[in-house]
């Protein structure tokens, strides 16, 4: 198709379908062409939204480019770093989506060329697309922290990547003396489901307690209030005297490491680390600054109903890397994001309107084993930005008996398991 028939059609389309629609829309298969989706990153988000394209339309020619093989999951990761689970249960293959029809290309993206609809593979090869989805989800900015490069997670591990850097973190604590400090640095928002980062402080603090009692876990932290945040303060009360949190308004904003000194510095002291796992700031994956949808801020702004970029027509993104207004850096939510952009783009390329969706989070931690608590929300577009619905959600109680907690602890595991099926099983 010519620049200019698109142009005309863009223009036809975008009245009949009124505004706030795509800016991109070629009814594909009105035309009698297979229309090619391709997917870039085979995540919470982008293995959902392949397999929920093939569902929704099995005419779409779906291609999913993901370098691993196996996908290794950050949910539940914090209980392997802490002993307490097997690594293998956090991973997850592609053959069943492959045998729904997708084709799984085991490669790296390493460009975009939007002009002629093409991404490059790392073997060199080009894939064409009618429309792109990006969820590769979110990297370290190893320039932000002094000191913290990609060397340097090698040795003060960020673990916020599932896999190698797990089992490192996993195994530094193994290995340390008992007496030995480990040292936490957490970023400022937003990042990858900041809840995560306490329920590893309580989980490595249970590991300190159970095998390592004479150790101490400091968490430098570049925030004052977080998500769950009494629940979570409850528990280091009850369970871990061995835990100190040092807010940004007591100097804990984290400034720098030194890695041959093994030492972490904040705005007002520099801690020597026996272990030290580091939580850089992030940005949302690389390829999206490739394909230009990424923003100063390094996330990639998004439509609310077709997760579309506003940046670059015709590219969604999801998962981690997108920002729309109020919706959270979770697995959760990055799965019910693909399964709302599948939808969309499975009618837009047909030359359809999407339709207007809402979609649930829940976000489960473990600051024990066997004691869970949640935080839950829902959330509509208003006004060209995901909002959360007033009074929809809510958070455990405060107060609630500890079978209470033991059962949420439960529907954590179920999620988990819920979720991975449904994208890997
Ligand atoms: C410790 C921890 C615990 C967490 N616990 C929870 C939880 O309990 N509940 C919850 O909902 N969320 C949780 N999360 C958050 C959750 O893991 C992320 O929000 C989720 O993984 C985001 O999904 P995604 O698809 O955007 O990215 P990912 O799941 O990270 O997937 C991105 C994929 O893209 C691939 N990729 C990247 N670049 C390229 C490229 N150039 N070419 C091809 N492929 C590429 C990667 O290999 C990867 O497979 C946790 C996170 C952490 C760190």
């Amino acid at each position: 198709m010519t620049g200019a028939h698109h142009n005309r059609r863009e223009f036809i389309t975008s009245v009949a379908m009124g505004a706030g629609a795509s800016a991109f829309p070629r009814p594909l298969v009105a035309q009698g062409a297979q229309p090619r989706i391709v997917v870039i990153g085979g995540g919470f988000a982008g293995a959902t939204a392949a397999r929920f394209l093939k569902r929704t339309d099995p005419r779409l020619d779906v291609n999913l480019v993901e370098p691993n093989p196996i996908f290794s999951a950050c949910p539940f990761s914090n209980e392997v770093i802490a002993g307490l689970r097997d690594m293998r249960r956090q991973l997850f293959g592609y053959d069943r989506i492959a045998g729904d029809g997708v084709v799984v290309v085991h490669q790296a993206a390493t460009g975009v060329d939007v002009q002629a609809r093409t991404v490059t593979l790392r073997n060199g090869a080009k894939l064409n697309y009618d429309r792109l989805i990006l969820a590769p989800g979110s990297d370290p900015r190893f320039d932000a922290l002094p000191g913290y490069d990609e060397a340097a997670a090698e040795r003060m591990p960020h673990a916020w990547k599932a896999g190698a850097q797990t089992m490192l973190l996993r195994r530094q604590l193994e290995a340390m003396d008992d007496g030995g400090t480990v040292v936490m640095a957490l970023p400022a928002l937003p990042y990858r489901c900041p809840p995560a980062s306490y329920e590893r402080a309580c989980l490595i603090a249970y590991f300190l307690k159970t095998r390592k009692p004479r150790s101490k876990l400091i968490v430098l932290d570049a925030k004052d209030t977080f998500s769950m945040q009494r629940l979570f303060e409850n528990a280091w009360k009850e369970f871990y005297p061995n835990l100190e949190w040092v807010p940004v308004s007591s100097g804990g904003n984290p400034t720098g490491v030194d890695v041959a000194a093994m030492t972490v510095s904040s705005d007002f002291e520099t801690y020597k680390a026996a272990v030290a796992n580091i939580i850089p700031p992030q940005r949302a994956g690389r390829v999206t600054e490739l394909a230009g949808t990424a923003d100063r801020t390094g996330w990639c702004p998004a439509d609310p109903v077709t997760f579309e970029s506003r940046l670059v027509p015709g590219i969604h993104v999801l998962g981690d890397a997108a920002i729309a207004g109020a919706v959270p850096k979770s697995a959760f939510a990055g799965n019910a994001a693909a399964k709302i952009c599948a939808a969309a783009v499975a009618r837009l390329v047909r030359g359809e309107a999407p339709i207007e969706p809402k979609f649930v989070n829940t976000c489960y931690s473990l600051a024990a084993p066997d004691y869970g608590f949640s935080v839950a929300g829902v959330y509509q577009p208003v006004n060209g930005q995901w909002l959360e619905v007033e009074g929809a959600g809510g958070i455990s109680p405060v107060d609630a008996p500890r079978a209470f907690r033991s059962q949420e602890a439960k529907f954590a595991n179920g999620w988990f398991n819920t979720i991975t099926a449904e994208i890997f099983g």
